[in-house]
């Protein structure tokens, strides 16, 4: 692909989370576009140096920036960093997040707490700053149709209940009325957020559900497509939402899922 055709040219991305899994797919496929990516992890600094060597060989670039999601300071400093780097930020993917997971019942308030600071609480901390950044530099004409884009990444538990896991579904359900909030907010002054929902993605979160081959097959059977996800499919996702391709695109999930919303116990009839 010629420089030309890039779809994110000289556009500068921070992906949060970015050190694995799905978030390490996006950094990957923005950057392949032409985006420079600021490659957040939390703690693992070798599995961030992996990513961002990959996105250098393969003709990008980035860099890497430590900061916890859930803790303002660091995510101001983030911002800080990107801005004094590169200038500016034109696309926020907030990717990061985990699951601590427990019978309702039995769920501590530290659990619950953990799972809404990061999943829910930091997706909030890092779309004010862009914002904030998207509002003070506007629209470039040449640069991007849009003043700046937010992609949060949701789940199909923004829709589908989870039992054992309700710090994690409730954050989620959370995620996409601040999605759908901030879209309306600022799409007058043309900034775009949107979701992907990914269904079930082969990545470190969800280990126990795709490690055996009988674990693997039960999994099969939420999934129309008969096959897990990868961190490419939602990595393709989130280039088109992030790109001009999607100008009109604004406060949507779009479901990265292999068709699991199309309540698959149905296939054989209910
Ligand atoms: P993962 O565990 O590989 O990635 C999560 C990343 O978030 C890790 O790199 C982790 O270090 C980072 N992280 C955790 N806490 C952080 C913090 N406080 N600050 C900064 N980074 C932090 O799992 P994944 O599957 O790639 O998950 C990525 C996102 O996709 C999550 O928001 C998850 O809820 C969502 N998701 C995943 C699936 C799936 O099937 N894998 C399905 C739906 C949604």
């Amino acid at each position: 692909m010629t420089t030309k055709n890039k779809k994110l040219q000289g556009q500068v991305a921070i992906v949060t989370g970015a050190s694995s899994g799905i978030g390490a797919g996006v950094a990957k496929a923005l950057a392949a576009e032409g985006a420079l990516v600021v490659v957040n992890y939390a703690s693992s600094v070798e599995k961030a140096e992996e990513v961002l060597h990959e996105i250098k060989q393969a003709g990008g670039d980035g860099f890497l920036c430590k900061a916890d999601v859930g803790k303002e300071a660091d995510v101001l400093d983030m911002f800080r960093e990107t801005i004094s780097h590169y200038g500016t930020v034109d696309i926020l993917v907030n990717n990061a997040g985990l699951q601590s997971d427990a019978k309702f019942h039995e769920m501590s308030v530290e659990q619950w707490n953990r799972v809404i600071g990061i999943n829910l609480t930091g997706q909030f901390l890092c779309a004010r700053e862009a914002i904030k950044e998207f509002m003070r530099r506007g629209v470039v004409p040449g640069r991007s149709a849009s003043a700046g884009k937010i992609i949060c990444m949701s789940s199909v538990h923004e829709v589908i209940p989870w039992a054992g896991h309700a710090n994690y579904a409730a954050s989620k359900g959370g995620v996409m009325m601040l999605m759908k909030t901030i879209a309306q907010e600022y799409a007058p002054l043309k900034i775009r957020v949107n979701s992907i929902g990914p269904g079930a993605i082969r990545t470190p979160i969800n280990y126990a559900a795709w490690q055996t081959p009988q674990a693997y097959q039960q999994l099969l059977k939420l999934i129309p497509a008969k096959r897990i996800g990868e961190a490419e499919d939602v990595g393709r996702a989130a280039v088109w939402l992030a790109s001009d391709d999607a100008e009109y695109v604004n406060g949507i999930t779009l479901f990265v899922d292999g068709g699991m919303l199309l309540y698959p116990g149905f296939e054989d009839n209910g």
